[in-house]
């Protein structure tokens, strides 16, 4: 197991790269956006994560917000016949938001990782 960065640093770099957050060697993702059951090369168990609907939600707000802003702007200078509108804006749609929704789940698993997050769950207090 290789270990390049200090123990305490946030996997950040190994998220974005869908690399297991706890080695970075072994690949998070099989398929575009399918987890591996557990990492193949230090045998982390990929069960905890779950990022949820975290990847979406930062992609449409950021996407949303090129988006808009790039139509905007272009309506107000070139004011173009609507066509051009719909010949920019429809692939770039896909593009900020496919493109990023891979890297932005590595990472949040692998935060979530880091900061040993996960579902609540009850406690026993029985030796006190
Ligand atoms: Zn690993």
């Amino acid at each position: 197991m290789t270990d390049h960065s200090s123990p305490g640093a946030l996997p950040i770099g190994r998220g974005l790269r869908g690399r297991c957050p706890r080695c970075g060697e072994g690949h998070l993702f099989q398929g575009f956006l399918g987890l591996r059951p557990a990492c193949e090369h230090c045998g982390l168990d990929y069960g905890f994560a779950d990022a949820g609907d975290g990847p979406a939600v930062f992609v449409i707000l950021i996407g949303g917000f090129i988006v808009v802003f790039a139509a905007m702007i272009t309506e107000i200078v070139y004011q173009p016949p609507y066509w051009v509108h719909a010949a920019l804006w429809l692939p770039l749609v896909l593009i900020v938001t496919l493109a990023p929704l891979r890297p932005i789940k590595g990472l949040l698993i692998a935060l979530q990782y880091h900061h040993k997050a996960q579902e609540g769950r009850l406690e026993r207090r029985s030796d006190g």
